[in-house]
């Protein structure tokens, strides 16, 4: 978890400018500054966590990420890390299964708050088609690996899929049909969080493989 959320906040910090850019073609140019103040703030916080598990960490990842950053991608993201992270609760361990519920927990949060539907041209549209594509991955028979691929795959996809969209929800709504031709920022976003998320998972596994490590993940 710590592995992820260091990955996420590295490509925030490198993807602040593209974001902003995005923004300021269908918003206020600030999605990038937000996220990375966000993500700046979770990495500091999380210094000072020593021995948490990985429940908690997201837990403090929405907490901070709530009060550090406002517009709608403060609460709608603050609202998904801390769904997640009540969902893997206070176990230790996690494995696929437990990350699907997690997923799950952060669209359903991100809903109820945004109230976004999929073809609204907001994060929905690439947090719904990843979640979707790593849950079929894992029910087909596919390994952790292979599912985090797929979701990172569909939320890449998503996100492009949102250019000819016209956005009926957020700022970028205010411009109706001049909304159409530019991606959105929050969907940008989640896409690389889900990029993040397969790095994170690859690094684990070759960790595992290089020391040997018996400890293995749960199978849950
Ligand atoms: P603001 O729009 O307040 O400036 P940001 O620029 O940080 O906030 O975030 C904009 C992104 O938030 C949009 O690109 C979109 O993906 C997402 N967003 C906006 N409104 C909603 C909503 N109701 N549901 C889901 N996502 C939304
Ligand atoms: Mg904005």
């Amino acid at each position: 978890m710590r592995s992820w959320l260091g990955g996420v906040a590295a490509r925030l910090e490198a993807e602040r400018d593209f974001l902003t850019q995005l923004d300021a073609a269908i918003g206020d140019a600030d999605h990038g500054i937000n996220m990375h103040r966000g993500f700046a703030a979770v990495m500091r916080k999380l210094a000072t966590v020593d021995r948490a598990t990985p429940g908690q960490l997201l837990r403090v990842t929405g907490r901070t990420f709530v009060s550090t950053v406002g517009g709608a991608a403060g609460p709608l993201y603050g609202t998904a890390f801390l769904q997640a992270g009540e969902t893997l609760g206070d176990e230790g361990s996690f494995g696929p299964r437990r990350l699907l519920e997690a997923l799950r927990a952060s669209l359903d949060g991100v809903q109820r708050v945004g109230a976004a539907s999929e073809g609204d041209k907001t994060m929905v549209d690439a947090l719904a088609p990843g979640l979707a594509a790593y849950e079929l991955e894992l029910r087909t028979g596919g390994s952790l690996e292979t599912a985090v691929r797929a979701g990172r795959e569909a939320a890449a996809e998503g996100t492009r899929a949102t250019v000819p969209m016209q956005a009926r929800k957020g700022r970028a709504s205010y411009l109706g049909p001049r909304s159409v031709g530019h991606q959105d920022p929050g969907a940008t976003s989640t896409a690389l969080m889900f990029a993040a998320l397969e790095q994170a998972v690859l690094a684990d596994r070759s960790q595992r493989f290089a020391t040997g490590s018996r400890t293995r993940a749960s199978r849950r």
